[in-house]
């Protein structure tokens, strides 16, 4: 895993497409492996440092700009597992980037349908912003292409004493 806390190297993840100003953060986590980040939101979890993910930035609103603590950024999470012709579905870690998912599924004869304009968004990006574009009007947003997530939640067990 790649940590970064230079103001250099934090530069170009404190602004996304929307170009809101501010952003700013204490460091920059880029996980190689799922396993990573359930250890980083863990940490900031339990410290109660803010968290920022990070996708390719295409945003168009501010989401993934930071405001203090630390930027994750899932750029190394890239991996398209695998792709199932027959079934017509696929599995790739968040960080894969929309246009080679849909160069990799056309490869398979395939056809992804969510077109948000901006092919250099993460898959991850996409389906937290539930992205759409001019495709959508006959195939819907990209929602309706999920079947399945794996999330990892950031959330602070209670225990009770009762
Ligand atoms: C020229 C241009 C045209 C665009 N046209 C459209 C359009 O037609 N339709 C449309 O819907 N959008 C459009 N967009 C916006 C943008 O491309 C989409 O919102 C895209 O889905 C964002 O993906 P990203 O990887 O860049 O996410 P980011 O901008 O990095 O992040 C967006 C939000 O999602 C969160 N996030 C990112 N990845 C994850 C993850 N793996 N898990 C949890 N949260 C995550 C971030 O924290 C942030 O809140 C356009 C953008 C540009 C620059």
């Amino acid at each position: 895993m790649q940590v970064k806390t230079q103001a250099d190297e934090l530069q170009s993840y404190l602004t996304d497409a929307s170009n809101m100003p501010g952003g700013h953060a204490d460091g920059l986590f880029v996980p190689d492996a799922a396993e990573e980040l359930v250890g980083i939101l863990r940490e900031a979890n339990e410290s109660g440092i803010p968290v920022t993910i990070s996708g390719a930035r295409t945003g168009t609103v501010g989401g993934a700009v930071p405001f203090g603590g630390y930027i994750v950024s899932l750029e190394r999470l890239n991996k398209i597992k695998s792709i199932n012709k027959a079934e017509m579905t696929a599995t790739v870690e968040p960080g894969v980037i929309l246009a080679d998912f849909a160069k990799a599924v056309e490869a398979e004869g395939l056809f992804y349908p969510p077109d948000p304009t901006e092919w250099s968004c993460q898959i991850g990006g996409t389906v937290a912003t539930n992205a759409s574009g001019a495709r959508s009007f006959k195939y819907g947003a990209t929602r309706e292409f999920v079947t399945g997530l794996t999330v990892i939640l950031a959330i602070k067990l209670h225990s009770s004493s009762t």
